[in-house]
């Protein structure tokens, strides 16, 4: 073995996990200190402040200045007393990663001496130099200027010395160059649909909560292997790389006991995340060898997805600390499981009801199933534009390469759920929904049945399921901010329910009784739904392909395809009407997207030319050098029969060198194309033919795994995937 992997896998297989130093006092009692949550407010503002800006953040009432000097106020002397000694704008740009420009808190304080100063203007808003940031063209680079404005609604918390203030990010003319400012729109617009339906049912509702619970897969790599890895390093993800002889086959890695090392650093990430006032809840190995999961108790939307890319951060700081590397990559390793980030989703009235959980009575059955029935027929219209939501260079492995998610949205519901849907197509609207075993079954009622809560038949296969109060949208790759994939499902279903509010106003107004009314609008949704986004069965097979298309669903699986949904006429009216994105707005983040895309391809491009050329290349005929002084010493003492002798290094040879030269040929035409690529200047058709280019990597991946099978142990120059992932 090379001298510098046997050393380095020596090293990382002798690592022993370390001692974490848990505080003194049990969580609930550090749950949240780094936080600025209404306990510290309540300590930090006076009451009138403090009912001013709870106002805000529940009510969405403004603040005028004044008030924001002395909530800034507040904020910096909780600061201070946590050691804090810099702030920071922390905003959600277009590259699936947070920023931030850290200032000090000093100012002169014209006494000649200096003072920790802190004010309302620098809360509200701040102007980074924003001109590297994607913007696709909004802001030409002259005209740089973009703003971050704050966020009353997520609570500022403090990073070591910093404190962090969560803000949207806007351009100088106002579109979002973000993540968060268009998923508080969608928030806003779900609700602004939601409550007049739910007022039907219940007068006390002013608002519509959006939930959230985020389930984060990510694979643990220990931080000396993935040194030894340019494209880990690099790319996120291995470009090679051979199968081990073992990998998850067993299926022993599953909820297996978690590896020492790993649940100390489990145990340092859950630490941070509830001072953070993270509620983490659930903690587990997952399928691959080295992956694991966690994921919190869910929470409103908007907060639990800063919560979520907070600790994104925190876990790569935690892991260094354990020699681990964490990959958020959706596909580090081929041929085992990637990993996704499983959105759970609901809503919930402000008055307690949850709106995608049966209710209490047949009234609130009936709700439940209002919901629930239109969330699926905002499914089924804008599948395509769901799938694009997720879509990027990096989760464009797992999407339909057999493994959630295939890349077709359909709606997976369960069989209780639909046999309900299907009785109350045959029973006369107004038919009372009762939840079996209460009032005893009789012929014309249609039950809920009980058991369906804890019955939600699991089907991995499917991208959007029905889990008894909930639906889970598992295509969120495992790196993406998904504020993405929710600021579509709650817009899409926003502009559903001002459509059925619409048509059930019409019968309403006919005379009919809520009862009938809501179920005469919403039978002819339900047989569409069940005849088209519905599917129960295998989603990776071709039969369901062929029925999907069939069915009409979205079957592309080009990301630069996929991108472009976004501007199609169906997807600019729902953004537009509902105010959450402009023409413009959405033109130029495709640009952006399609630039990331091409950028992220360019880069695994270089990267395995690169390793083919200077790591692989030069490792097979080292191997196949000393083959052939094999062969020559052969010659030397077996003159007349080293011909049989030398057969099998001769072979080995000769495939070596047809082996090598497939590598180089496809990598010069991987790198003209590349260059071709790169002169096109329109960014759709450069994303389309990095595309193609994506598409040629694994045929030089295939040479280069034969060649990791020949070649000498000793020789390989790279960490092999039996090493990679079965040390922890
Ligand atoms: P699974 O069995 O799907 O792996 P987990 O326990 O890993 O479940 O994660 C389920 C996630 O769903 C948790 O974050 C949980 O808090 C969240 N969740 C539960 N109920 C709801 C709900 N009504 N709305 C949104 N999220 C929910
Ligand atoms: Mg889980």
């Amino acid at each position: 073995m090379s001298k510098l992997r046997f050393d380095v896998v020596q090293d990382a297989f002798k690592k022993k996990a370390l001692d974490v130093e848990a505080p003194a006092k049990r969580p609930s009692a550090y749950f949240g200190e780094l936080v600025f949550n209404r306990e510290q407010m309540r300590k930090y503002l006076d009451v009138k402040v403090f009912y001013a800006l709870v106002d805000c953040i529940d009510n969405g009432r403004p603040l005028d200045l004044e008030t924001a000097d002395k909530v800034a106020g507040g904020m910096k002397e909780w600061a201070l007393d946590h050691g804090v000694t810099h702030i920071t704008h922390w905003f959600q740009p277009l590259t699936d990663l947070t920023a931030e420009k850290h200032d000090s808190l000093m100012e002169y304080d014209n006494k000649g001496g200096m003072i920790e100063s802190f004010d309302g203007k620098s809360l509200i808003q701040q102007e980074p130099d924003a001109s590297s940031f994607p913007s696709g063209g909004i802001r030409a680079t002259f005209e740089a200027r973009g703003y971050t404005a704050w966020d009353p609604t997520s609570p500022v918390f403090i990073q070591g010395d910093t404190l962090c203030i969560p803000t949207v990010f806007i351009s100088y003319t106002g579109e979002a160059l973000d993540y968060k400012a268009p998923l508080k729109k969608a928030l806003k617009a779900v609700s602004d649909a939601a409550v007049p339906i739910c007022r039907l049912f219940d007068p006390e509702v002013n608002k519509v909560n959006s939930y959230l619970g985020w389930e984060q897969e990510y694979f643990l790599v220990d931080e000396d292997l993935y040194a030894a890895r340019p494209d880990l390093m690099l790319t996120g993800r291995t470009l090679m790389g051979h199968a081990s002889s073992k990998s998850q086959q067993l299926d022993d890695h599953y909820f297996a006991a978690i590896p020492s090392r790993v649940a100390a650093f489990m145990q340092e990430l859950e630490i941070e995340g509830y001072k953070l006032g993270i509620p983490i809840k659930t903690r587990h190995n997952e399928v691959a060898p080295n992956q694991f999961e966690f994921a919190p108790i869910y929470g409103e939307c908007n907060l639990a997805n800063d919560q979520n890319q907070m600790i994104m951060n925190v876990m790569n700081k935690v892991a260094r600390k354990h020699g681990f590397v964490v990959l958020l990559h959706e596909k580090p390793f081929a041929g085992i499981n990637g990993s996704g980030k499983h959105n759970n989703w609901s809503l919930g009235t402000d008055t307690g009801t949850s709106l995608l959980a049966p209710g209490k009575d047949p009234k609130g059955n009936l709700q439940f199933i209002v919901f629930f029935v239109n969330v699926l027929a905002a499914v089924q219209r804008h599948n395509a534009l769901l799938k694009a939501s997720i879509a990027s260079a990096t989760n464009a492995h797992r999407l339909g390469a057999n493994e959630a998610p295939p890349a077709i949205v359909s709606a997976f519901l369960g069989n209780a759920m639909t046999d309900v849907l299907h009785k109350l197509l045959e029973v006369p609207s107004g038919t009372p929904i009762e939840i079996a075993g209460k009032k005893g079954a009789s012929v014309g009622i249609v039950e809920i049945p009980q058991i369906f809560l804890d019955n939600t038949d699991r089907n991995r296969t499917s991208p959007f399921a029905f889990t008894g109060n909930r639906f889970e949208f598992r295509a969120v790759g495992s790196s993406a901010n998904c504020a993405g994939a929710m600021t579509v499902l709650n817009a899409a279903v926003a502009q559903q329910l001002n459509k059925y509010k619409a048509d059930l106003d019409k019968e309403l107004a006919a005379g009919k009784s809520l009862e009938v009314a809501a179920m005469d609008s919403l039978k002819p949704i339900i047989r569409s739904v069940i005849d088209v986004v519905c599917f129960d069965g295998n989603g990776y097979t071709d039969e369901w392909k062929k029925e999907a298309a069939r069915r009409g669903l979205d079957a592309e699986t080009s990301v630069p395809e996929m991108i472009r949904t976004f501007t199609k006429p169906e997807s600019v009216e729902l953004f537009t009407s509902l105010g959450i994105h402009s023409l413009k707005e959405l033109e130029a983040r495709n640009e952006v997207k399609w630039d990331i895309y091409s950028k992220k391809v360019q880069i695994e491009a270089r990267v395995m030319g690169r390793m083919a050329v200077n790591h692989i290349i030069p490792a097979a005929l080292e191997y196949q050098s000393k083959l052939l002084k094999n062969v020559a010493l052969m010659k030397e003492v077996w003159p007349d029969s080293f011909k049989e002798k030398a057969g099998v290094a001769l072979e080995l040879a000769d495939q070596v060198s047809a082996l090598v030269q497939e590598i180089r040929t496809k990598v010069d035409a991987m790198v003209e194309a590349r260059k071709k690529a790169n002169r096109m200047e329109d960014e759709y058709s450069k994303a389309c033919a990095y595309h193609e280019i994506a598409e040629s990597l694994p045929g030089i991946r295939q040479p280069i795994d034969r060649l990791e099978e020949i070649v000498d142990n000793d020789t390989w120059p790279l960490p092999k995937y039996r090493e990679l992932l079965f040390i922890n």
